[in-house]
């Protein structure tokens, strides 16, 4: 690391010594593989290990057991500085570490395809890092460890921000496994809103007396009949997908119940419009099958806006860091994957950069990381921790998020996360610069939250789907 400062080279070794604590950690949520909302252990061992280096901790945060708020002051408390983490699993991505071929650990069990484990502990080791540092310089300022579930969901943050939590943050950290190293700014991603729609209809024999019965199942056929027929009429940046979540249980019974998830995405100012006319379909379907309905949010997000001047400043540390030196083995292991599954194979050859709204493609996925960018001024880093090619919610990912190339990646993420924190506390002109451009952002999009009002967090969604497997994988869980 040529470019860095003594200061910063100094905090290099704190953040090094305390890397491997981090690495185990990121390993030990690996295998515990949480799905969102039952992140129990994962959460628990991130709030505990807090707690022990001197954090306050609030538990249970916004109406979700496994969301949390860490938080360490010193000085005269400022500036506040934010630093979201994840930590939940995928279904079905179930992976053994650093096998090149698909052979889950446990068939059919969550894995974690997105490397939420890895992010989880990269934000840790920004923190206890940034603390001592913070104690041994004698630094103002306030760090608060954003502890977030569920965010394959998409559901912790737009409750987070509804309870208050962000109120004092000045700046955010936000952190993602990626197969580069690398920063972005400006508007990205769809917002979204995921309901589900019920239809409670009339059960009664399918054979001798159908015509007392009225078919839930119909209903909801019926409403996507008419969605699919919205498609042509829509905004090209719409997507819209549904699964039948419910939909009878045999042929010989009229369902009286039924009912489908819908996720509808868009850029945020058509997203309420797209949203009423999906009404009008479930509306009509219940019309013309005499059935009755209703519709529970899950969740409603925004999209992001990541703050120009605090990627700048992340990507002025992402150059100064570097990539992470790998050795013969790591590079091996990434050719090796990108053959056996048809990626192209350049092992570890990636980007580091500073992506703009006009360099990239619009692409519709979503993060409920939008609301906190409306918020706070925030910005992600995208630290390398999946092998170049291997697409995102995948089992190629589950299976280079438990190796050494991942624990280089949380540390050189952690880096740049606890140096761009550095020097928000010792230049404010940067933090100064940074809100002034939020406030702009403020003014164009000032926040609203898309969730109803009596919408909350759907806690025990996946219950049943984590029971079936937990057991199984217990005697696979690493100690931390
Ligand atoms: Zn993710």
């Amino acid at each position: 690391m040529p470019n860095l400062s003594s200061e910063k080279l100094e905090i290099a070794r704190i953040i090094e010594s305390k890397q491997e604590m981090c690495w185990k950690i990121s390993d030990a949520i690996w295998s515990y593989a949480e799905l969102g909302l039952e992140e129990y252990r994962s959460s628990k061992l991130l709030a505990d290990t807090l707690e022990g280096a001197g954090f306050t901790v609030d538990r249970g945060v916004a109406g979700m057991p496994t969301a949390f708020v860490a938080t360490f002051s010193h000085g005269t408390g400022g500036p506040v500085i934010g630093f979201l983490a994840e930590y939940d699993a995928l279904p079905m991505l179930s992976q053994k570490a650093g096998h090149v071929k698909h052979n889950p650990v446990v068939p059919g069990a969550p894995g974690h395809g997105c490397g939420h484990n890895t992010m989880a502990a990269m934000q840790l080791l920004a923190v206890i890092s940034l603390q001592q540092v913070m104690l041994k310089e004698g630094l103002n300022g306030t760090l608060k460890f954003f502890g977030s579930p569920a965010e394959e969901m998409l559901v912790s943050r737009p409750y987070m921000v509804r309870a208050g939590l962000f109120k004092d943050v000045e700046a955010v950290i936000d952190c993602h496994a990626w197969d580069e190293f690398s920063v972005a700014y400006g508007m990205e991603g769809a917002g979204l809103y995921s309901f589900v729609v019920h239809f409670k209809g009339q059960t009664a024999h399918s054979g001798s007396t159908p015509w007392k019965g009225r078919s839930a199942t119909d209903a909801v056929e019926l409403m996507h009949a008419g969605t699919e027929r919205m498609r042509e009429h829509l905004p090209v940046t719409h997507r819209i997908h549904w699964i039948t979540l419910e939909g009878g249980e045999a042929p010989n019974v009229v369902p009286d119940r039924a009912s489908t998830w819908y996720f509808i995405r868009d850029l945020d100012e058509n997203l309420e419009g797209n949203y009423r006319w999906v009404m009008d379909c479930a509306k009509g379907a219940a019309l013309m099958t005499q059935t009755t309905w209703d519709v529970k949010f899950l969740t409603a997000i925004h999209q992001r806006f990541g703050n120009k001047a605090l990627a700048e400043l992340i990507y002025e540390n992402i150059k100064a860091i570097g990539k992470p030196k790998y050795t013969e083995q790591e590079e091996a292991f990434a050719k090796e994957m990108q053959e056996q599954n048809g990626y192209p194979v350049k092992g570890l050859e990636y980007e580091m950069k500073l992506g703009s709204p006009e360099s990239r493609p619009f692409r519709a996925g979503s993060s409920d990381v939008g609301d906190v960018t409306l918020i706070a001024p925030t910005a992600t880093i995208r630290y390398p921790a999946k092998v170049p090619g291997s697409p995102s919610h995948h089992w190629t990912v589950t299976s280079s998020a438990r190796t050494s190339f991942a624990h280089k990646g949380i540390t050189a993420g952690a880096k740049v996360a606890v140096f761009t924190a550095y020097d928000l506390m010792t230049r404010p002109e940067l933090l100064t610069k940074i809100r002034a451009e939020f406030e702009t952002l403020k003014k164009e999009r000032p926040y609203r939250s898309f969730l109803p009002e009596d919408a909350s967090p759907p806690i025990g969604w996946n219950t049943e789907l984590m029971e079936k497997y937990r057991n199984k994988m217990e005697p696979f869980y690493l100690e931390p």
